[in-house]
């Protein structure tokens, strides 16, 4: 049986396909609330659709971000972060229910793919942290090029004028970089933001690191990324976790500089915060600020972070260790 649609998977256009009357607008879609306006539920019922696609679970406050775990229908769960900065709030959504990428430094990736997320299972994310966010990013659980379609449908929910209506330059993908998708992202006329987590200058570290990038030549995966930077227009953010004895050696340090020297590339240096059990060491802050230096006197932009460890505070991220691992929570009742 074909598991029911929910609300927010519909575009404008299919909800206007539905002949929802006059007396229900497609905006009222998007109430933060937990429960949609009766009117709603009723027409929802009448056309088998789910109105809601996600149940709070449980939310952890830190000092700058909340964590919000939400059960799915089937079962599952997905994390979702509201990140406070100076000039607004931040979500950072999931794309997947576990990743099948099984990068080291990720949680996440350990237990495997369970399946994609729908649209709305994406859109309602957002939703539901609230609407005081005027950020997007995907950097949740996932791989957000691997579940490109739903990922894309997503986006042109969020961007629907009688919906949210939201700017495309106020959402960031964040991906390891799939050649295929970064090609066909390329395609579209979307201005969203374009975050590569690259960790390595060889194929050979790069496989190590992400094993579920093995068949991904580097040189596609920057070659693909660098060509959306200027058909679009745009700067491309490569991401890269030192990680000493790993990949911060003086060949690695040239070989950045020989792919990103001059061209529309910004480099995300990140410092690895020790956790528990993945066997990572912490670069130096003399190793970190050479490498910074070098870059920065070729030419290349670079922004140095420090990754989050487990900690609540902390902003979310594709390297935050997360508690759920992928595993299926209670049943949904
Ligand atoms: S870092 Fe991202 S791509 Fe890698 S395993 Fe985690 S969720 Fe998947």
């Amino acid at each position: 049986m074909q598991p029911k649609p929910f609300a927010l998977d519909l575009s404008s256009a299919a909800f206007d396909a539905l002949e929802p009357g006059p007396r229900l607008s497609y905006r009222e879609l998007f109430s933060p609330h937990e429960d949609l306006p009766r009117p709603l539920r009723r027409w929802a019922a009448a056309h088998g659709i789910a109105p809601r696609a996600l149940t709070r679970r449980d939310r952890q406050l830190g000092g700058t971000s909340e964590k919000h775990l939400f059960g799915l229908r089937d079962g599952y769960a997905v994390e979702s972060v509201l990140i406070r900065r100076r000039d607004g709030f931040t979500a950072c959504i999931s794309s997947q229910v576990g990743c099948a990428f099984a990068c080291q430094f990720c949680a996440s990736g350990q237990a495997g793919l369970k399946r994609n997320l729908s649209p709305g299972e994406i859109v309602e994310q957002v939703v539901r942290l609230g609407p005081k966010v005027n950020r997007i990013v995907f950097m949740g659980i996932g791989e957000p090029l691997n579940n490109y379609d739903n990922v894309l449908a997503a986006i042109r929910i969020l961007r629907d004028r009688r919906g949210l209506d939201w700017a495309t330059t106020g959402i960031t993908l964040s991906t390891i970089g799939i050649p295929k998708g970064l090609k066909a992202l390329r395609e579209e006329h979307l201005g969203v933001n374009l975050t590569i987590s690259l960790h390595a200058t060889t194929d050979e570290t790069r496989g190590r690191l992400i094993p579920g990038a093995k068949k991904h030549a580097i040189a596609d995966v920057v070659g693909s990324a660098l060509s959306w930077a200027r058909r679009h227009n745009r700067i491309v953010t490569f991401v890269y976790l030192l990680l000493p004895g790993i990949n911060d050696s003086d060949a690695d340090l040239h070989r950045l500089i020989g792919m990103f020297r001059n061209e529309p590339a910004r480099l995300n240096l990140m410092r690895w915060n020790e956790v528990d059990g993945l066997g990572f060491g912490r670069i130096s802050d003399f190793r970190l600020m050479q490498f910074r230096g070098h870059l920065e006197r070729a030419g290349i932009p670079v922004v140095v972070r420090d990754t989050q460890g487990n900690r609540i505070d902390a902003a979310c991220g594709q390297l935050w260790l997360r508690d759920l691992q992928g595993q299926a929570v209670a049943r949904a009742a």
